[in-house]
């Protein structure tokens, strides 16, 4: 189990699980997390993902899970936002008046998932400075041939970074990489291409403090 391989700001405690996490369930998975950040007492909220756009507010009040929903964000102190992935692209967000995960497949990428998440908190609280992303381990580009016939490769990292500065001042914000493979580095990271349907899933959380 790492804790601390997500980036560490003040005011947000945050961890992400490796594949040295014992589980038998997806959700023990996460509850285990929880438990070793001592977040045990706090509400935690996460998604059934289906690779969409779809990305909603969430506070106190709102359900711990959320059905068809690959982004989620609350301005509310105490409530820990979780996502899961196995290849796709954790994004963990991080700004001194909220806290977000994005769960960034190609598919939710090409849809312009960082991009409805940003639109919506500007939206709502007219925010475009001063973010942090911390982008997980994924699956890197030399990993992730989508067509033979044509050689080509998706960099689910690259599309990402440039959806956020297509939405924001890059140099208002900072993107803090993780700069892993899930494929590359498979013995730490679960990884769905190299592994298949029964590979994990890596939890990433984050909450304000
Ligand atoms: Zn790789």
């Amino acid at each position: 189990m790492t804790t601390s391989l997500v980036v560490k700001k003040t005011g947000f405690i945050t961890g992400m699980s490796t594949r040295n996490m014992p589980y038998d369930t997806l959700e023990n998975g996460l509850s285990q997390l929880v438990r070793t950040l001592g977040l045990a007492n706090h509400k935690v909220v996460r998604m059934n993902q289906t690779h969409s756009a779809h990305v909603q507010r969430i506070g106190i009040d709102n359900a711990s899970v959320l059905e068809d929903t690959d982004g989620i964000w609350t301005t509310e102190p105490g409530i820990v936002v979780a996502v899961k992935t196995a290849d796709c692209l954790p994004v963990l967000v991080m700004h001194p008046q909220l806290v977000g995960v994005v769960h960034a497949g190609r598919e939710g990428t090409e849809l312009g998932i960082m991009k409805v998440f940003l639109d919506q908190v500007r939206m709502a609280l007219g925010i475009i400075d001063g973010f942090t992303f911390w982008f997980g381990p994924a699956i890197c580009r030399r990993c992730y041939q989508i067509d033979r016939d044509r050689d080509l490769y998706y960099d689910v990292v690259a599309r990402n970074r440039e959806q956020i500065g297509e939405s924001l001042d890059l140099n208002r914000s900072e993107i803090v990489y993780s700069n892993k493979c899930t494929c590359c580095q498979n013995d730490q990271f679960f990884s769905y291409r190299k592994e298949g349907d029964n590979a994990g899933r890596l939890w990433t959380v984050g909450m304000r403090t």
